[in-house]
């Protein structure tokens, strides 16, 4: 059997990139201990998981403790976590958990469901031994401060010109036996309707994996979902390398007023990379070298 490169890669959002050296640092953090574990044999599933949980607890990012609030100032938050065999996981609009992605693998692992949502969510938490944990940062409440006083009346018409930023993270990890999988948390957009729910979680949209690759998408989750972004880039990965298949659907995004980013990994261990936004904050490592966003 040919031999395997491991690989992963992660990223923290795409969009302005605020904050950068706190980006860095977070993704240098997470994408060197999930290389670490990978080297040791460790399976890739785990090293999204563990890598994930470093992003979420990084409050620079938008995902776990720092998530974006909603209209009402609560983090309902998403994730989801998905590998080349098809298995899924997600939760959405879940609260008061620190780690979402944990989650995602229990609904994985422990049900036959792919998504929980909401109060069923939280409840599914707390029976599988996850505790209370408020995910409320001083520093996002400010930002929900100041957006929310921008807002007025016409909220429908102006979210979306509110929204300078994408922080959701993610990673992507191909391990030693060829298992490629992938690992998405969000607290979504600021000042989104208490109850939306974005790409993130849904499989297809924000996330997705086949034998032949797997994709996760951060941006504007509203295009992204209906553009099935993530499907698009996998199921361009039959034919093209990972880093040509995503070009690809970045160039239809663009033509569709998609704003997004991805990252991704192919079944060869082809790297993902690209984005329409002003910018991406990403990290990787594969063959022992490091590669990060310069900005
Ligand atoms: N895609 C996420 C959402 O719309 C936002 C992001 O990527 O930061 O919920």
């Amino acid at each position: 059997m040919k031999k395997i490169n491991c690989a992963i890669i992660g990223q923290g959002g795409a969009g302005g990139i605020n904050y950068p050296q706190r980006r860095r640092d977070g993704l240098i953090k997470a994408v060197s201990v999930g290389y670490g574990i990978l080297m040791q044999n460790g399976s890739s599933l785990d090293v999204v998981e563990k890598a994930v949980e470093i992003l979420e607890n990084t409050t620079v990012f938008n995902a776990g403790t720092g998530s974006a609030l909603n209209l009402k100032g609560e983090a309902e938050m998403d994730a989801s976590i998905m590998t080349n065999k098809l298995g899924f996981g997600a939760v959405a609009a879940i609260k008061n958990v620190k780690n979402p992605i944990k989650v995602a693998r229990l609904v994985m692992e422990k049900t036959d469901h792919l998504l929980l949502c909401a109060e069923g969510a939280i409840k599914f938490a707390r029976s599988m031994g996850i505790k209370y944990y408020n995910t409320k940062t001083k520093e996002k409440e400010r930002v929900w401060k100041r957006k929310r006083k921008n807002l007025k009346s016409a909220y429908f018409k102006k979210l979306n010109k509110l929204i300078d930023l994408y922080e959701t993270v993610s990673i992507v990890a191909i391990d030693k036996n060829g298992l490629i999988c992938v690992g998405i948390s969000t607290g979504g957009i600021t000042l989104r309707l208490p109850g939306r729910i974005g790409d993130t979680p849904i499989i297809g949209t924000g996330i997705y994996a086949d034998k032949n690759g797997v994709v996760s998408a951060t941006g504007h989750g509203e295009e992204i979902m209906r553009h099935m972004i993530a499907f698009r880039a996998v199921s361009l990965m039959v034919r093209y390398p990972a880093q040509t298949a995503g070009k690809k659907v970045i160039d239809y995004a663009t033509k569709n007023g998609c704003k997004c980013g991805l990252i991704g990994i192919d079944k060869k261990g082809r790297i993902l990379c690209a984005n329409n936004t002003k910018s991406m904050s990403w990290c990787y490592i594969k063959n022992g070298k490091m590669e990060l966003f310069k900005y």
